[in-house]
């Protein structure tokens, strides 16, 4: 296989920081770690069944790399280890070991099947459809025929161990929830169904007191990214964490304080909305094991589970965000940017503290504001229908807005430390740019863009053209802020696409400083690469 110049592997090696992510073992009892070593064993499971659903010849390619005693070998099998296989994921998935393109449909499907193929068969066999559109079903050639095969069947051998490893952590947790879980996951993986062990997902961590374990763990097929034929089939992962005690305390403060963080949005209060309800509850956890699709290429610091419209129908989803994940990603690359283009008083006002509590508002702030909108002749209509390709990058921009103003709210109620307040707009200010660095094509890109370039009019983000870097006029922040929230709020509520489109059209553009400022942090590293030490440590148990 054709191998990669050293300089351009290092290269893009770089673009990740090792960052070990790990939990204090002194906070976790026996129980606790007894459960958790076979459920990060289950996970290695996973990250095996990943590389057989990403590429045919990845787990081939990683153990002939890994045989080789030269530092060049050694480089490789890092890399691809990291990219679960030879292609490289910030890259579009260009090959970076070898010359072979990575089939769009991985493994999910026969590689020379075409969508079209796919269409065409299921129009001459309509009673194929909700097989072959299962995500958890792979299609295979039999002779002229293309035939679904469960996951159950297909991975058989590794789903059965799994499942085995699943039991043993139920029979050891004294928590009804979470062995209920794993009990109904561990048949999923044999039965194929796994609507009702969704559904007990969604109960974790509602054990009463003298019986509830802090572990939350999520295992099984979910993100359906890797299949970029089709969209269609899903990819097994496993996030194996511990609740975070004191964030979940303050989550349930500021749950009892929505009403409050509404009315207190800055606009007619015609247009605010009480009735949205626990859209999704929140938990902050830390991660001690991750594995399969979440652990290849960029780290996730949140995810929305399930997925599957059924159980969110019923029972609604679970926001999780990872804690020592952000915190990795904050010392590894928020605080580089900001020692680069933060003016010299700020840069000391960076803190984790700030960061994590404006992701977390960010997340509560998703369910504030308009939702359902009623239109003039009576019917209704929902923000994100009225907004339609316009309704993301408004949505991200609204939430990043109301986190920075609801967490200066929860600031002054003392339900935040002071510290937060007072390093909230620096710490603010350097994740604009970590953000607009990944591109202002998607929404979050385009949300920080927007928000920037309203702070830079208004005059409450200064810039020293000198030195190139950026600084903020406080007397201007906040009231700067609040009318981008009014901005953004009524054209929610008046469900005005025409008044999304100019906002993004106007605010969206990224001016030249912006481009300079990204060109001067072009060696900060773009993501980490966990080292989970207290996972490794359970795995080897
Ligand atoms: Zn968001």
């Amino acid at each position: 296989m054709k191998e990669p110049d050293r300089k351009v592997l290092e290269a893009k090696r770089a673009r990740y920081a090792d960052i070990e992510i790990t939990v204090d073992a002194a906070t976790l009892s026996a129980e606790d770690r007894a459960v958790l070593a076979p459920l990060v064993k289950a996970g290695a499971v996973m990250t095996r069944l990943f590389w057989k659903q990403a590429s045919a010849e990845g787990l081939e390619v990683a153990a002939r790399l890994n045989a080789r005693a030269d530092a060049a070998g050694k480089r490789l099998a890092d890399y691809v280890d990291l990219n679960a296989g030879p292609w490289d994921r910030l890259d579009d998935f260009e090959p970076f070991y070898g010359t072979r393109a990575k089939p769009a449909g991985a493994t999910f499907y026969p590689e020379d099947l075409t969508p079209a193929e796919f269409e065409a068969w299921l129009a001459a066999h309509p009673g194929d459809r909700p097989a072959f559109e299962s995500p958890v079903t792979v299609i295979r050639r039999d002779g002229e025929r293309l035939v679904a095969v469960p996951y159950a069947v297909e991975y058989r051998d590794d789903l059965v161990q799994a499942a085995r490893f699943l039991r043993e952590a139920a029979a050891r947790t004294r928590d009804p929830m979470l062995a209920g879980y794993l009990e109904s996951r561990a048949l999923a993986f044999t039965s194929n169904d796994y609507y009702p062990s969704d559904l007990d997902w969604m109960g974790l961590g509602t054990a009463p007191a003298d019986k509830a374990s802090p572990i939350e763990v999520v295992i099984g097929p979910y993100e359906v990214y890797e299949d970029r034929l089709m969209n269609l089939k899903a990819a097994f992962e496993s996030f194996v964490t511990v609740k975070d005690a004191a964030e979940s305390r303050k989550l349930a403060v500021v749950e009892g304080l929505l009403d409050e963080l509404e009315a207190s949005l800055p606009i007619d209060d015609r247009h605010k909305n009480f009735s949205r309800g626990k859209s999704s509850p929140i938990a902050v956890v830390e991660v001690v094991y991750a594995a399969g699709d979440t652990a290849a290429g960029t780290q996730t610091t949140a995810f929305n589970l399930p997925n599957d419209e059924r159980v969110r129908a019923a029972r609604g989803s679970k926001k999780v965000l990872l804690k020592n994940v952000s915190q990795a990603k904050f010392a590894r690359s928020l605080v580089p940017i900001a020692k680069l283009l933060l003016q010299p008083a700020l840069q000391d006002q960076v803190s984790f503290d700030a960061f994590f509590n404006f992701v977390l508002l960010h997340e509560v702030s998703h369910g504030l504001g308009p939702g359902i909108i009623a239109r003039p002749d009576g019917t209704s209509t929902t923000v994100n229908l009225a907004l339609r390709e316009a309704y993301s990058g408004i949505e991200e921009c609204k939430a990043d807005v109301l986190g920075v103003l609801n967490s200066l709210i929860l600031v002054r109620k003392g339900v935040l430390p002071a510290s937060v307040g007072r390093t909230m707009e620096a710490t603010y200010l350097a994740g604009l740019f970590r953000t607009i660095r990944f591109g202002i094509g998607e929404a979050h890109g385009i949300a920080n863009m927007v928000q920037f370039n309203w702070l830079r009019k208004a005059g409450a983000v200064t810039h020293d053209a000198a030195r190139g870097t950026f600084g903020i006029d406080s007397a201007k922040f906040e009231p700067a802020m609040r009318d981008l929230a009014r901005a953004l709020l009524t054209v929610q509520a008046e469900g005005d696409y025409e008044g999304a489109k100019a906002l993004l059209k106007t605010y969206g553009a990224m001016p030249d400083e912006v481009v300079a400022a990204l060109q001067r942090v072009r060696a900060v590293p773009v993501d980490i690469r966990p080292i989970y030490t207290l996972g490794r440590a359970l795995l080897a148990e």
